[in-house]
């Protein structure tokens, strides 16, 4: 179900219990700002999400409340993530879900990976 992304963030929320290690992930990458780990229901042949490790509901919520120092350090882990897997030179997509239309069902950020093949145009 998709949720709303003005709602309270809730510590429950299956990302918030890979972050504590109470739930397995497949991690391929941790620093200080960051946590990326192979998404369980790929839509591409390389499907990696990349959270933040401060509580936030979604981009908004993080824009809004993070300090510049989580924001610089997860914007640079997501490049540093997509740069270790390899998929600079054939390219990548980027993507947050935020909210209800845009049908985001875990209320911690993630961005969205997807890469290892032709994509195709944009779809809104
Ligand atoms: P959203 O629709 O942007 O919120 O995407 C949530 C993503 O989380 C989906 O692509 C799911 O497949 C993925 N997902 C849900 N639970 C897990 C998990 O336990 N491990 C890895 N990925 C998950």
């Amino acid at each position: 179900m998709p949720i709303d992304a003005t709602q309270p963030y809730d510590d429950q929320n299956i990302f918030a219990k890979i972050l504590r290690g109470e739930i397995p992930a497949k991690t391929m990458y941790e620093d200080a700002h960051a946590l990326a780990f192979h998404d369980i229901n790929p839509q591409a042949p390389q499907h990696i999400l990349v959270i933040p490790k401060g509580a936030y509901v979604s981009w908004d919520d993080f824009a809004a409340k993070a300090s510049d120092a989580e924001i610089a350090g997860f914007v640079r882990a997501v490049g540093e993530v997509a740069r270790a897997a390899g998929l600079v030179a054939p390219g990548y997509r980027l993507l947050a879900n935020t909210g209800m239309d845009a049908h985001q069902e875990v209320p911690h950020l993630h961005v969205h990976i997807f890469a290892g093949r032709p994509l195709g145009p944009m779809l809104a």
